[in-house]
């Protein structure tokens, strides 16, 4: 995975890419991260790359032309890019959207917006994909384009010290994750379910299954719905349901299966 980041903040960047999971992708070679001062191409000596909205109002608008600059600087015979602005206008970023950016064979261009957000040509002139981490405003791009790398990269083979992890995450094959635990099998007086210590297999995998849809019942039930369940799922829910019937209608979630 290959990504170029245009910011005004290359520091927010560089403190989080050169940490965890990301600086390790770097360095066995999954992931190349290039990260671009857009104050580098500014003609102004004071390297401002803000500007006051056309129309008036109040806030500052970050300057087409640095952007351009810097893209043309990056451009090589044969480079593709895709270019992505970080938006809260943008599509809702997904598992599926974060695996799919994690198998793109062109260089990913983010471009990180300030201030009141970026002059519209810059989305125009390059078609650029507006993608948005949640319904809500940040200050800046740069936390919503390491929030995309970082679910992307996860899917990259051999990033994740457990290959079998992102498969068994929360979203994978639309359900929740099931509850884990860790040593000691008492803390403060709470214990560990008893087959988690069983060492059967069988029946390990199939209390996770239940735990995954009890999970999604209780949290998201929006996820099951419309969703053809195999019979051996149809069974577990049904346990579930005769364990708690209240699953069906968990305020929280905000929605009823019911
Ligand atoms: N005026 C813009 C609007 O209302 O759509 C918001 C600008 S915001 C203060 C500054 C920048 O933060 C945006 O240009 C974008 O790059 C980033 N940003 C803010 N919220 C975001 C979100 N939910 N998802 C992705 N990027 C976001």
């Amino acid at each position: 995975m290959q990504c170029e980041i245009l910011t005004l903040f290359p520091e927010i960047i560089s403190g989080v890419a050169s940490q965890s999971i990301l600086k390790r992708a770097q360095e066995m070679g999954h992931l190349r991260l290039r990260i671009h001062n857009i104050r580098d191409y500014t003609p102004d000596p004071h390297r401002v790359a803000d500007d006051v909205p056309y129309g008036g109002g109040g806030g500052m608008v970050m300057k087409a032309e640095p952007i351009f600059q810097a893209i043309d600087a990056l451009r090589q015979p044969g480079g593709k890019f895709r270019f992505v602005i970080p938006s809260p206008q943008g599509i809702p970023l997904t598992q599926s959207l974060a695996e799919e950016l994690s198998q793109e064979h062109q260089s990913l261009v983010f471009i990180c917006g300030h201030y009141e957000g970026i002059d519209e040509r810059v989305q125009s002139g390059l078609a650029a994909e507006e993608i948005s981490i949640g319904d809500y405003v940040l200050t800046g791009g740069e936390l919503a384009t390491l929030v995309i790398i970082d679910a992307a990269v996860r899917f990259i083979p051999g990033v994740l010290g457990d290959p079998q992890s992102a498969q068994q995450d929360s979203f994978a094959d639309s359900l929740l994750d099931y509850p884990h635990f860790t040593r000691p099998s008492a803390v403060r007086g709470l214990g560990v379910p008893d087959i988690l210590l069983s060492g059967n297999h069988q029946a390990i995998k199939r209390w996770r299954r239940k735990e995954a849809l009890r999970n999604t019942l209780l949290k998201r039930p929006d996820l099951l719905e419309d969703r053809n369940l195999p019979d051996e799922d149809q069974q577990l829910i049904h346990e579930i349901l005769e364990e708690s019937p209240s699953a069906l209608c968990q305020p929280k979630a905000g929605r009823s299966l019911s």
